[in-house]
């Protein structure tokens, strides 16, 4: 089969390899269609090493069909859709046992770990069948809408950490495709006004279709301006970051009212650090939490959302790279000239 080989930073190359074996226990997905990922960026770039082995095949967001079922596996036929949940958690650890799934200190991953999704077959492997990794697709989603089911399923995880209510004032930070699913979650969740500050015009534009009410570009205009005038001078409840510029940590807290929460949604450079001021945190009583990865129940209510047509994935998606193009599909995520590219096969 064809598959994208990740030897080290920068060195991505299209090679034809073996076609994965699977055993009695084991399942064989043909890859219909396989996202690129901020954090396949960084993997690209040596920016993210925790897990990711060379050489491997990297790709954690991706969807297709059965081609192969191992004789004892119960359930799935082949020529089924489904959807493939990367991450796969102990079960027995102290997080997992404490609702921490997604940050499981045994975690292995598809794409990690595992060989992933920028590859036309993918083995899933019995501990992945044993934890419900494999979802069944619904017929009426094609695969271009169901490969976005991983990354809404994380931002899920990241609106309930941030705690995103009716009412509330919610300001996105990056009008990337992670911003603009959390413009959209923000939205279905109640929020009064969303705010999106973003620099390139045109993830503005679509910032406005994913439902943003207001959109800023900060290098022009004041976001902390438009913040205070929306809210009588007190601030946002909610601030989301979904860009990982340690620069911009302190002046995003900022933003709150008192009590407001800010959630670091996106990762940083490994050994990034922030200047915060200590009493913006302590006068204000806001909380700054994160986001890392999602659960298994994320990922199947991002699922339902999609079916059930209340997420516009047509705008955060950019279609049309096949296997070769699978480095065009990573710069043109970094560059930021796509949204997320999906890889079709
Ligand atoms: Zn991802
Ligand atoms: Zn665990």
């Amino acid at each position: 089969m064809k598959a994208a080989i990740f030897y080290g930073p920068h060195e991505l190359k299209l090679e034809e390899v073996k076609r994965p074996e699977i055993d009695k226990q084991e399942i064989l997905v043909k890859i219909k269609a396989s996202a690129v990922c901020g954090t396949d960026v960084r993997i690209f770039e040596g920016k993210k090493t925790k897990g990711v082995r060379t050489p491997s095949i990297i790709g954690h967001e991706l969807v297709g069909t059965i081609a192969e079922v191992g004789a004892e596996v119960q359930g799935f036929f082949v020529g089924e859709r489904v959807g493939v949940m990367p991450v796969i958690p102990c079960g027995k650890c102290y997080y997992c046992l404490n609702g921490r799934e997604n940050v499981c200190a045994n975690r292995t991953a598809i794409g990690y770990e595992y060989d992933g999704g920028f590859a036309e077959y993918v083995r899933i492997p019995r501990t992945a069948l044993a934890s419900g990794n494999l979802v069944k697709i619904p017929d009426h989603v094609s695969f271009e809408q169901a490969v976005v089911t991983e990354p809404l399923a994380c931002c899920l995880n990241g609106q309930r950490k941030a705690n995103v209510k009716m009412g509330d004032v919610v300001v996105v930070i990056g009008g990337g495709p992670i911003g603009l699913m959390h413009v959209q979650l923000a939205k279905i969740a109640g929020a009064r006004s969303v705010i999106l500050s973003e620099p390139i015009d045109h993830r503005r534009e679509k910032g406005l279709m994913a439902g943003a009410d207001f959109v800023v570009n900060p290098v022009e205009e004041s976001l902390e301006d438009l913040v205070l005038s929306l809210t009588d001078g007190l601030g946002a409840d909610i601030v989301i970051m979904a860009i990982g510029v340690p620069g911009l940590v302190n002046s995003s807290a900022n933003l709150l009212k008192k009590g407001g929460t800010l959630n670091l949604f996106a990762g940083f450079t490994k050994g990034d650090m922030s200047e915060i001021d200590p009493n913006l945190i302590h006068y204000n009583e806001i909380t700054i939490n994160g986001t890392s990865a999602l659960t298994r129940a994320d990922y199947h209510k991002s699922l339902s959302l999609i079916a059930s047509g209340q997420i516009n994935t047509e705008i955060i998606t950019t279609k049309g790279y096949g296997l070769d193009d699978i480095q065009q599909a990573i710069l043109d995520v970094k560059n930021g000239s796509s949204m997320k590219t999906v890889i079709s096969q």
